[in-house]
């Protein structure tokens, strides 16, 4: 399909980011992605990559060069319970992604490139609503009083405010999405910021038949999961509708942990047994609420998690095959010298800030 125009994608070298690339490629978008790195798995098929940093205000004034059609704000120092629960990395957490947002909007403004996406989480829910794992409410109105279980909650709420003052006062088409647990082929799955789905598939590829899966927790907390396909297309549709938002997009399939392994491991076709270790594990409950998105834009996902475990689970496995076969490093696309932009933009390699 044909739309045309011009995007740029803020954290195009990350797991959402690398798959929106691809798919505003095939709808005839120029595109240009900015992140501190390549995409791990397989090249870009942005027209233009900038490798750079997003905290930096002259980088990003010399990123948001014209006025695109479309921004996508991407990018956050972000990863799965291990890197957001311990507590270890709150102030790089809350530093890089807020400074990140203050300089990718202000800039858009300042170019009048007005219609603007920005990546909420489903994280910046409050934590007492989701304390009974068969019941957890995360309808859009339920945000306050705010008290997310997280300082990444808490810099996603800042972040949805500051982009919706900026729609308020000048005029600026924001779009804002909830994102609950998004999972599928080609994210992290062994770098300390896989998520749950990737970290369980990698856990029973690896187990040998009747092995032990270790699973942090007692397996009860509830999750819903969503396949970056759907992710993109709630994310499309919401971009070039009429909505602000925030909205949730997200999966209403909620399972428990303990489930989701099971179902791992019947795609696997293994049986595996439940190791139960203490670990961070985030709130005990949590679903998406799709009646604000159905209402809205017409539109919700409804892809059945097992569809998207599948294609996920042969991904996954396949890198644990490989990964054993050359251990070090890691199986990734082998690291390229940064492009320099046709217009002249430097783009200078930098490390990831929280490592
Ligand atoms: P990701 O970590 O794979 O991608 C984020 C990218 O941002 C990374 O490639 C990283 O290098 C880049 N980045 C970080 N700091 C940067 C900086 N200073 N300058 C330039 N780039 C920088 O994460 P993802 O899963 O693709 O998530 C994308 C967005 O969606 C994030 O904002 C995330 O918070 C949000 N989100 C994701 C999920 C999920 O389940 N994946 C759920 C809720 C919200």
């Amino acid at each position: 399909m044909g739309y045309g125009g011009t995007a740029l994608v803020c954290g195009a070298g990350g797991f959402i980011g690398h798959h929106l690339v691809r798919l505003l490629k095939s709808q005839g978008f120029w595109v240009r992605g900015v992140d501190l790195k390549f995409p791990r798995f397989g090249e870009t098929e942005a027209d233009d990559f900038v490798v750079g940093d997003l905290r930096d205000q002259d980088l990003v004034s010399r990123v948001v060069d014209r006025s695109f059609t479309e921004i996508y704000q991407l990018a956050a120092d972000m990863g799965g319970a291990g890197y957001i629960f311990t507590g270890e990395n709150d102030a790089s957490v809350m530093h890089n992604s807020a400074t990140i947002n203050l300089n990718v909007l202000d800039a858009a403004h300042k170019r009048n490139s007005r219609r603007i996406f920005y990546s909420s989480s489903a994280c910046m829910y409050p934590a007492y609503n989701q304390e009974d794992p068969d019941n957890p409410k995360c309808a859009e109105d339920s945000a306050y009083p705010a008290a997310p279980d997280s300082e990444y909650g808490w810099e996603k709420l800042f972040s949805e405010r500051l982009y919706l003052a900026y729609a308020r006062n000048h005029g600026m088409q924001v779009r804002i999405a909830r994102y609950h647990n998004i999972f599928g082929p080609q994210g992290s799955w062994n770098d300390g910021k896989e998520k749950a789905p990737a970290a369980i598939c990698r856990k029973v590829a690896a187990a040998s038949p009747g092995g032990e899966v270790e699973i942090w927790g007692d397996g009860r907390q509830t999750r819903s999961f969503l396949h970056v396909n759907e992710c993109l297309e709630g994310t499309l549709r919401l971009m070039r509708s009429n909505w602000t938002g925030p909205v949730n997009i997200g999966s209403e399939e909620m399972v428990t942990i303990n489930q989701l392994v099971d179902a791992v491991a019947e795609i696997a076709g293994k049986r595996v047994v439940k190791r139960h270790v203490p670990g961070p594990t985030g709130v005990r409950g949590r679903n998406s609420d799709n009646e604000l998105i159905q209402a809205r834009l017409g539109w919700k996902p409804t892809a059945r998690l097992a569809d998207g475990l599948r294609v996920t689970y042969d991904w996954i496995e396949q890198q644990v095959f490989a990964n054993r076969l050359a251990p070090t490093p890691p199986v990734v696309t082998p690291a390229r010298e940064p492009r320099h932009a046709p217009n002249g933009i430097e783009s200078p390699v930098v490390e990831h800030a929280a490592g």
